[in-house]
């Protein structure tokens, strides 16, 4: 196994290093220089990038990273990223000799198209497909796509700790809780977040379980949920249609 340090950077990304011994692995650097501190305060040699999409706040470091370490950079074979030498649809396995860890790679189209995720150890790198309690805006593709994408994330095995790129969670819950005001495992978890981010601390990583008992975006089966959904699109039945309304509310939440 490896150990992973969460990276904070911009406002509220974070980026995830994962480190075996002097070897490092990051997964979408947005920003060179926090990166580049841990490796240098560390003694790491940074080994390989994972990118999960092409948006500059997951992949503005590369460029710099790359001028100072020989990275492989994996990434998304349909999407501009800055200097892609392992480019994948997802449905592969990668392996990184650094760490001694297969990583499954799954195709999470949504937020962009190409997005991907990566998936191994028990850990998923999820980048802005999946959040605490919510889940990434449609930039390029349809709800059908996210709505595709999250299910095929929902199904990981439920103690799958989730690392996710933002830090959205305290925001996301107050929409999750107006979806789902009955939800007792989602009033238990406002009132933990609200504890944890008061303390300044990480909600991330969190836990497959904790998503499917509490993030309305995978409970569109729900009865509270489909209620809740109703009340904004009447016409709304079915997990796709209901997702679908859901997505549109917190845009304008
Ligand atoms: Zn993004
Ligand atoms: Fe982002």
């Amino acid at each position: 196994m490896f150990d992973i340090i969460r990276i904070p950077a911009f406002k509220d990304n974070y980026i995830w290093l994962l480190r075996k011994g002097a070897v490092a692995v990051v997964v979408d650097p947005g920003d060179a220089r926090p990166v580049l501190d841990v490796l240098e305060r560390e003694g790491l040699t940074l080994a390989s990038i994972l990118v999960t999409h092409h948006h500059n706040d997951h992949q503005g470091g590369v460029a710099s990273l790359l001028s100072h370490y020989p990275a492989a950079v994996f990434g998304p074979a349909t999407e501009s990223i800055t200097a892609l030498t392992q480019p994948l649809h997802g449905g592969e396995t990668i392996r990184l000799t650094s760490l001694g860890v297969d990583f499954q790679v799954i195709a999470v189209p949504g937020h962009t198209l190409g997005h991907l995720a990566y998936y191994g150890s028990g850990c998923l790198y999820c980048g802005d497909t999946l959040f605490g309690a919510g889940c990434g805006r449609l930039f390029e593709g349809t709800a059908e796509q996210m709505h595709d994408s999250l299910t095929r994330l929902a199904v990981l095995p439920a103690e799958t700790a989730v690392y996710c790129a933002h830090e959205y969670t305290e925001a996301n819950l107050r929409f999750a809780l107006a979806v789902e005001p009955g939800n007792r495992h989602l009033r238990r978890r406002v009132d933990e977040v609200a504890v944890t981010r008061a303390k300044g601390l990480a909600t991330v990583p969190f836990t497959i379980a904790l998503e499917r008992a509490t993030n309305p975006f995978l409970r569109c089966s729900e009865a509270e949920v489909i209620v809740s959904a109703q009340s904004r699109a009447p016409q709304a039945r079915n997990a796709l249609e209901v997702f679908t309304a859901l997505r549109q509310w917190k845009n304008e939440f």
